[in-house]
């Protein structure tokens, strides 16, 4: 990992823990310990390859062997999390894994309790369906147009049926691959 991909992700490690740290219980109880923290300090945040679309981060056990816990786990980020647009969201997305890292493998009630100390998390969900429609957007090889009021939808596969309509208004669909240009190299 270069020198410039390291720092973003530690600054994004750091502004995460220290976010968690703030978080109390109405008798001012800490949901997170300094022992829960620093332990989260310690694994090892990655990218994930670049052409996974699917997923925003995900955390496994180094040790497939052995049950997750802090001590064996590594979380793995998308890179599109780090475009500026998605930034504060990518803060949520590590806060989300650690939540798994700390134990909590299901996404079940107590997990979503926790998970809902984030205080954005309303604008966070939105964020994150914008990011999925992104991300699949990318993968998206064949356009479905419509022959009579331009709408577009796109797909990422070629099957299509030469009789198929818009639902709207009637209209004849037509399939065209999308041209990308080639990305330069270097
Ligand atoms: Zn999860
Ligand atoms: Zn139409």
């Amino acid at each position: 990992m270069d020198n410039n991909n390291y720092q973003i992700l530690s600054q994004l490690i750091e502004s995460v823990i220290s976010k968690m740290r703030t978080f109390v219980d109405k008798d001012n109880e800490r949901f997170f310990s300094d022992s829960e923290l620093s332990q989260l300090s310690e694994i090892e945040v990655s990218f994930l390859s670049r052409n996974s679309i699917s997923r925003h981060g995900l955390t496994t056990n180094l040790d497939k062997s052995k049950k997750l816990t802090s001590s064996n786990c590594a979380v793995r980020l998308n890179r599109k999390l780090f475009e500026e647009k998605y930034l504060e969201y990518a803060k949520f997305v590590l806060f989300h894994e650690y939540i798994h890292c700390l134990g909590n493998f299901s996404h079940d009630k107590n997990f979503r309790q926790l998970e809902n100390l984030w205080p954005e998390k309303k604008q966070m969900n939105i964020i994150g369906r914008q990011l999925t429609r992104d991300l699949q957007e990318v993968k998206a090889r064949w356009a479905w147009t419509c022959s009579k009021c331009g709408f577009i939808v796109k797909r990422s596969s070629r099957k299509f049926r030469s009789n198929y309509y818009h639902k709207e208004c009637l209209g004849k669909l037509n399939n065209v691959p999308i041209i990308r240009p080639t990305s330069l190299e270097h």
